[in-house]
């Protein structure tokens, strides 16, 4: 088996420093800037995941094409976007900033767009590559994320839908029926509604949901429990789960229903602000790295049971870069099925503290 990863090595041009906010009084953090790909490139780096035999780092190698664009996206939104990016340069207030505040507290320069399309072209370029080629897995470590998008509207620091648009990429190589699971610790109801009436596409998601303290619906407020009619299967989750409950539900509600769907692929909206630490999420977790490598060893077994061990990972949300990277390189580990090289500290204190 061999690991694929992919860069979208202009993410960095889609930052604004001062969107720097605090979050109900769990202080300052990086939201979705560019010290989140800098600093799991650096772990990367530090643990030798670029020497592995068994990765190879694809090269971001284009921008994707109006054609697989508007297969997911309507094309006035598109424009929307472009037309955006010129307003923004030419004023000192812009409307678009405004924009996108006022919606979802969500940022956008004049250089946005750019980092979207190129996300967007390197998440389509990694599908692409593993549904082309026996015996390889992936993971596209790519920003802005995308899981919020809708075909028409931008929302939750997201442009344009990475896994929704490298799906239809696959689907137009010959693979049929696509399953896309997400982690992300929020429902991803763009990528739901991308695909809600389509049979082609299964789409399974497991996060917070409800409302906190003074009535507020916990972000985006979407994804009540479904039963997997309409091919759409939503497990909110409860607060306080941790590494082995987690687990458990993976192996219980998520790998039944991706067996019986018998998908040709198993795309993965990999959200790491289900993580303990992050500061996002609005419910406590108590899962860690260990949580994700173990959920990735149970996907990449029934990956190999259903469809030749096709699984790529797409990175979505993760805000505490620390807790990121450790959890990113567990994964990658995990992908690239190599000896663990290393525990992190919190994956040994979780081995010893069962949860
Ligand atoms: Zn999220």
């Amino acid at each position: 088996m061999t690991t694929a990863l992919i860069f979208n090595n202009n993410h960095y041009l889609h930052n604004d420093p001062s969107s720097e906010r605090r979050y109900k009084g769990r202080g300052p953090f990086n939201d979705e800037r560019k010290e989140r790909i800098d600093e799991l490139r650096k772990e990367l780096k530090a643990r030798y995941v670029f020497e592995n035999p068994t990765i190879n780092v694809l090269k971001e190698e284009r921008l994707p094409t109006l054609e697989e664009l508007t297969r997911v996206h309507d094309p006035k939104y598109l424009e929307e976007l472009e037309f955006l990016s010129y307003l923004e340069e030419a004023t000192e207030d812009p409307p678009s900033r405004k924009f996108f505040e006022e919606k979802e507290g969500t940022y956008f320069t004049e250089h946005t767009y750019t980092a979207a399309l190129s996300a967007a072209g390197a998440s389509i370029e990694l599908a692409e590559h593993v549904a082309r080629n026996s015996g390889t897995n992936g993971f596209a470590l790519v920003r802005p994320p995308g899981h919020h998008t809708r075909k028409d509207k931008a929302a939750g620091f997201c442009f344009l839908n990475n896994v929704a648009l490298a799906a239809r990429a696959v689907q137009a190589l010959g693979i049929e029926r696509v399953f896309i699971f997400d982690f992300d610790v929020h429902h991803g109801d763009g990528t739901e509604s991308i695909f809600e009436n389509d049979r082609s596409v299964f789409y399974c998601s497991t996060h917070q949901h409800g409302t906190d303290k003074e009535g507020d619906l916990l972000y985006p407020g979407t994804g009540a429990a479904t039963n997997g009619n309409k091919f759409i299967k939503n497990i909110p989750l409860r607060a306080g789960i941790g590494n082995e409950t987690y687990e458990d539900l993976v192996r219980k509600e998520v790998l039944p229903t991706i067996k019986k769907y018998k998908p040709g692929i198993i795309l993965v909206s990999a959200g790491f602000d289900l993580h303990r630490d992050d500061p996002v999420k609005e419910i406590p977790t108590k899962v860690t790295a260990t949580g994700f490598r173990k959920t990735t060893r149970m996907l990449l077994d029934t990956a190999a049971d259903v469809c030749d061990g096709k699984l790529v990972y797409f990175l979505e949300g993760g805000y505490n870069t620390r807790a990121l990277s450790k959890s990113v390189y567990a994964c990658i580990n995990e992908l690239s099925s190599t000896k663990t090289l290393y525990q992190t500290p919190e994956e040994t204190t979780d081995l010893a503290h069962r949860v």
